[in-house]
């Protein structure tokens, strides 16, 4: 159970929505296609072999419908294996898995198709009636049609183990477990699969050459792309690991908490040995799994952060006070009104050209984005700024932005330019209207506030000058500052 958010305008995305793997795929190659990439479906990675200029991988290409198999080389700068903690990559690489597996909490998930009578289509339904042992839910899933839903089992008394392979099994355990007789009645099973939590994580996610990554992580991306182009030292690509095993390690601790609490199996022993006031006894149980179902702020993902990464930099951390020991969680609770170097970057919305009334966005994963924000053009730390960019990064790598507050423009949009100098300034001049974007990134009107965003959304420089840039372009360039 997870309560809705209102969106806001730092975080307008901020309520989740479940969809099917295909839906997803399709969606992601769509966006591929856009920029020009295809996915070769039907290809296996065998082995690989890495020296210090190059991978070169072996596959294997299925043409389908029982043709031919086919063997191929590839050579590439760069492998990033996205093939799961089973996959050859981590395997081959030798990195370790440590961790546990727990065979117990077994669960049986899939899709069917379901006839129903009173199980609306807007909620995600958890059948768990006190007498029973096991534990069922229902999520309707419209990718499969109107009588399409996904179902998730689990028990701590009854092996649930068999029914993968044994459909009549299956339909029978979820009609008994559901309890309702006709009223929900299986009519088709898609495709069944069980499912044993891992509590295991890699040593480190690459070497070489060679990178492991799940899901879908754009902390390693980026940097790829600026080592390959020649525009950052190779020693950027260790701060992935550096990066994202901390928070890989506490969203573990994290996650298996929550699981240890949803399979709780004083749950089910406190259920069976109820003998005397089972209204009681079933109040106290609902409102026992309401709490172990509830997912609270962490799980929106938001505060996930780097705070802790040696290439990030940050002038506006509070000195701590002596004595007292400070916390750093890399997989917090987002906090609006607070914000560090290593954060998702906010959205910034009501930024405009001058005398231009449309809204700007100033983020994308191909280019850094440096966030001037200051009271007026003239103030000498601007043309620092961008004289230190002149010499250190090229242009199409870091896109500069002066956001000036909407005080400095007149009700016709229009900023007053003083002189010739602010004319010739060379960055996009922007001006943020209602404040939205100053109060996301916690910046004064009348000072000047330096924010660095790296291609992945997230805050790389929070500082007040050239100092602090400087220190940011030396982590993630290297060698590049100071450069013509
Ligand atoms: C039934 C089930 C339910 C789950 N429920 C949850 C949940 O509720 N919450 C949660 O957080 N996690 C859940 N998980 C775990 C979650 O799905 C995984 O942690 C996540 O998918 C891992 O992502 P990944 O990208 O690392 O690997 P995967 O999603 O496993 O993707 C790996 C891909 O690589 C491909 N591949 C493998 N080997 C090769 C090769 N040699 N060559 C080419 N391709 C290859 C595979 O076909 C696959 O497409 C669930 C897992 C299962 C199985």
């Amino acid at each position: 159970m997870v309560d809705y958010r209102e969106p806001t305008l730092a975080i307008p995305y901020y309520n989740s929505k479940f969809m099917g793997q295909p839906t997803l795929e399709a969606i992601t190659r769509e966006h591929l296609a856009e920029l020009g990439c295809t996915v070769e479906l039907g290809t296996r990675l065998i082995s690989f072999t890495q020296d210090e200029k190059s991978v070169k991988a072996k596959v294997i290409k299925y043409s389908g419908n029982g043709g031919e198999e086919v063997e191929e080389d590839i050579e590439a700068a760069y492998l990033i294996g996205a093939d799961g903690a089973k996959g050859v990559t981590r395997k081959q690489l030798g990195l370790s898995f440590l961790g546990t597996t727990r065979e117990d909490d077994l669960m049986v998930l899939g899709d069917i198709h379901l006839e129903t009578k009173g199980l609306d289509r807007d909620h995600w339904h958890f059948l768990s009636p006190m007498s029973r042992d096991v534990r069922i839910s229902f999520r309707p899933t419209d990718e499969l049609g109107k009588d399409g839903w996904q179902f998730g089992m689990s028990s701590c008394t009854v092996d649930l183990k068999g029914l993968v392979h044994d459909e009549e099994a299956l339909v029978n355990c979820i009609q008994d477990s559901v309890g309702l007789g006709d009223h929900v009645k299986v009519k088709e099973v898609m495709w069944v699969s069980d499912f044993r939590p891992n509590m295991r994580m890699v040593n480190k996610l690459g070497a070489g050459r060679i990178f492991v990554a799940g899901g879908m992580d754009f902390n390693i991306a980026w940097k790829i792309a600026l080592v390959y182009k020649g525009l950052s030292p190779a020693s950027l690509l260790d701060t992935y690991t550096a990066e994202r095993l901390p928070v890989i390690a506490e969203m573990l601790g994290f996650t298996t908490k929550l699981h240890d609490r949803t399979f709780d199996s004083s749950y089910v022993e406190h259920t069976a040995r109820s003998t005397v006031d089972e209204d009681d006894n079933s109040k106290q149980m609902k409102s026992k799994l309401e709490r172990a179902m509830r997912r609270n702020g962490k799980m929106y993902m938001l505060g996930v952060n780097y705070r802790t990464s040696p290439i990030v930099v940050d002038e506006f951390v509070p000195t701590p006070t002596s004595g007292v020991a400070v916390v750093q969680s890399t997989y917090g609770d987002s906090q609006e009104g607070i914000l560090r170097a290593g954060d998702r970057a906010p959205d910034a919305p009501g930024l405009m050209p001058v005398g231009a009334p449309v809204c700007f966005d100033i983020f994308a994963s191909t280019h850094h984005t440096v966030i001037m924000f200051a009271p007026a053009l003239a103030v000498p730390v601007v043309r620092s700024v961008l004289a230190t960019l002149d010499q250190s990064v090229p242009r199409e790598v870091v896109r500069r932005v002066v956001v000036l507050p909407g005080s400095a423009s007149g009700p016709d949009g229009r900023v007053e330019m003083s002189s010739e100098v602010d004319q010739a300034i060379d960055a996009e001049v922007l001006v943020g209207h209602a404040g939205h974007a100053y109060r996301g990134y916690i910046a004064e009107s009348q000072e000047v506030k330096i924010i660095i965003v790296r291609p992945d959304g997230v805050v790389g420089a929070n500082v007040r000058g050239v100092t602090g840039l400087a220190r940011y372009l030396e982590g993630v360039f290297g060698r590049m500052v100071g450069m013509h």
